[in-house]
This record gives structure tokens, C-alpha cells and sequence, in this order.
């Protein structure tokens, strides 16, 4: 996504320049099959953008090409997309669940209060955020709510029972209504894709967090709870400070910690690979 103020969302470069967002999704190779955590915008979102909005298209400006779908990254890893058995989207906002349509066998698992929130679209801003088209095809959803179950101090939820794979939604309410972070257990500790929970990674800076300016007053502006998410952050900082050593934490729109944390992917597959060579 290239919005125009790239000093004011991404802190450097000029005024008027586009920033680059991304959107950070994860893939599982679980022990039965592929999970997504978050899917991004979709190939029905390329082929048909006005889908979208025209506010969202002019001011978020999506560069919308088939190659950087989820759909098609999947088959250049050379894994088969149908494969994909589980999706938990951190929350159903438009540039997070534009895939849910590009894996139709899929189980969709989500934060009953977010499903509630993306069906009714009860507020006029919830009716611009969330895309109905998107999950006109009758998505196979699986609504999770609260069951005592904690996460490093976090309350959480365990999305897919009764598989091998530690998979939790945590709840991170504030910038919507039913958003979550998701944690998973890797070979290398717990990764915690936050969402949209910040957008910044100088946000989750323990002793002097950042953000720019017009990032933050994106956040503020588009947040349906602002006391939650500006308390959530903080919890995040503080889990960061006590468990950084046992969990990675990134959000879904900063290019460089997407960057960052491929390039980490890259070097440990290329490793396995000279391994098993
Ligand atoms: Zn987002």
C-alpha cells in the first residue's frame, strides 16, 4: 500500500512521496496442512478493485498485483494453495481478509466478537472497513470465544483444538471492535503477529516508543476503541520487556519488520536445505 506523506507515516523521505505498507501474513506448514494467518488483499480485490472503495483506493493506494497475493506467493514456494486447511485472520478489516475467497475449503478461524462486528457493520465506519464481498462466497467460519485460557499473562484463545499446532488468538481489542494478535509456536519461540495493533515498529521501542505523526493519527482515526488499543500497546511493550528473549513481535503494515523477518525465514531455509543436501 503507497499512501501519499511518506515522511509523515514512515518517519524519513519527503512530504509528498508515497510510503510503502505492507501486508504481513504468515504461513503455517502445519502438521496436517497449510495455515494463513491473515490473507491480505485478494486476487478478486486485483481483478476487481473498485470493490474496495474509491476513499480506500485513493487515499490507501493499493498497488494490486495477482503475483503479491497470498494465492499466488503460496504456489511460488512451490506448496499447493488448496493445502490450505486453517486461516485466523488477526481481524476482518478489508486489507486483512481480501483473500478469504482465494482458499474456499479453508476453516476460517476468528474472534466471535470480530465476525459479529464484520457481519452487522453496525457504525457507518465499520460499514466502509469491512467488505461483505469479500465473504460473499460463505466463508466455512469458525466464531472462538474467551475460555480462561491465558498466554503469557494475555487471555487467549486456542484456534485450532485438537491439532498439533499452538495457534491463539489474543485478544488485542481497540483498532476494531473483536481485532487479536496471533501467536504461534515456531521451531525458534513464539512469534506474535499483532495485527494491527500498532503499525509502527518504533511503537514497540521498550524505553522511548515512537511513531510518526501521521501514522499516528491514522491509528487514532480509524480505531473503534481508543483507551483499549492505547492500553493494549502498552501491554505489548511491557511483554516485550519480560519475554523478548521467548517472543518475536511484529504488526501487519511495517515493511521493515516484514524485511527483517524473511530475510531470518530465507537464511534458516537455506540452512535446512544445505542440511538436508
Ligand atoms: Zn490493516
Amino acid at each position: 500500500m503507497c499512501p501519499l506523506g511518506r515522511r509523515l507515516l514512515s518517519g524519513e523521505g519527503g512530504w509528498l512521496a508515497p510510503a510503502h505498507m505492507c501486508c504481513h501474513c504468515l504461513l503455517i506448514e502445519g502438521k496436517d496442512g497449510l495455515i494463513l494467518v491473515d490473507t491480505g488483499l485478494g486476487t478478486a480485490d486485483v481483478s476487481t478493485p473498485s470493490r474496495l472503495g474509491l476513499g480506500f483506493n485513493t487515499v490507501v493506494r493499493p498497488r494490486l498485483l495477482m503475483e503479491e497475493t497470498a494465492l499466488h506467493q503460496i504456489r511460488e514456494l512451490g506448496l499447493d494453495p488448496r493445502d490450505v486447511r486453517h486461516i485466523v485472520p488477526t481481524h476482518l478489516d478489508l486489507d486483512h481478509a481480501g483473500g478469504l475467497a482465494d482458499f474456499l475449503q479453508a476453516e476460517v478461524h476468528v474472534y466471535a466478537k470480530e465476525l459479529q462486528a464484520a457481519l452487522t457493520r453496525p457504525s457507518l465506519h465499520e460499514k466502509s472497513r469491512y467488505i461483505p464481498a469479500q465473504w460473499a462466497h460463505g466463508p466455512r467460519w469458525t466464531p472462538h470465544g474467551v475460555d480462561g485460557e491465558r498466554w503469557m499473562g494475555f487471555e487467549a484463545i486456542r484456534a485450532l483444538p485438537g491439532t498439533d499446532e499452538e495457534v491463539l488468538l489474543v485478544p488485542l481489542v481497540g483498532h476494531t471492535r473483536g481485532h487479536c494478535g496471533v501467536a504461534v509456536r515456531s521451531e525458534t519461540g513464539w512469534l506474535l503477529h499483532c495485527g494491527d495493533a500498532y503499525f509502527f515498529r518504533g511503537e514497540m521501542d521498550v524505553d522511548t516508543p515512537e511513531c510518526p505523526i501521521g501514522l499516528r493519527f491514522f491509528q487514532s482515526l480509524v480505531q473503534m476503541d481508543g483507551a483499549s488499543r492505547v492500553a493494549n500497546q502498552l501491554r505489548l511493550r511491557e511483554l516485550k520487556q519480560q519475554h523478548g528473549n521467548e517472543v518475536t513481535l511484529f504488526c501487519a503494515h511495517d515493511p521493515v519488520e516484514l524485511a527483517r523477518l524473511s530475510a531470518l525465514a530465507n537464511e534458516r531455509q537455506s540452512r535446512q536445505a544445505q542440511f538436508a543436501a
